[in-house]
């Protein structure tokens, strides 16, 4: 646990594989040597935002890794992981179940039906708890994959 200091670097938020550096010039004023996105540190609230992004983005530092300044102090532990695997298990299950118990009738025009909806359950599921975990991070997905790619060119 250390708190956010701006004459340190700290990981991007953003890329995820640069360091975020102070600015020699200005002051709490972090740049990404690898993603080139400028934040503004806010040492008193711990916190640094995006200077050059048209949706406001911010984190919160709280001694290990930034995280959303909207749940301060909340760690994303085991049970959150456990909660998010029965969200996801337990309505494919109850669907998929339903679906074993009262089996269609081979041959019948919606004989599909059970089998997509069990998927489709699956992977609804799946992307709400990937929205959540994404949202919980503050965790811009489209610009992680731009820095990705210019990575590899
Ligand atoms: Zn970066």
């Amino acid at each position: 646990m250390r708190p956010l200091n701006p004459t340190e670097s700290y990981p991007c938020p953003v890329c995820r594989s640069g360091k975020i550096e102070p600015l020699p010039l200005m002051e709490d004023t972090f740049s990404c040597q690898f993603c080139q996105h400028l934040f503004s540190a806010d040492v008193k609230q711990q916190l640094i935002t995006m200077m050059d992004s048209e949706i406001p983005l911010s984190w919160y530092w709280n001694g290990k890794r930034w995280s959303n300044p909207q749940r301060k102090g909340l760690e994303f532990g085991w049970e959150y992981a456990i909660a998010g695997l029965l969200f996801i298990s337990l309505p494919t299950m109850i669907v998929g179940t339903g679906a074993y118990l009262f089996p269609p009738i081979p041959g019948t025009p919606l004989a599909w039906l059970p089998t997509a909806w069990t998927i489709l359950t699956l992977i609804t599921h799946s992307v709400i708890l990937l929205w959540l975990i994404i949202e919980f991070y503050q965790f811009p997905v489209v610009m992680y994959l731009r820095a990705m790619m210019r990575r590899d060119v």
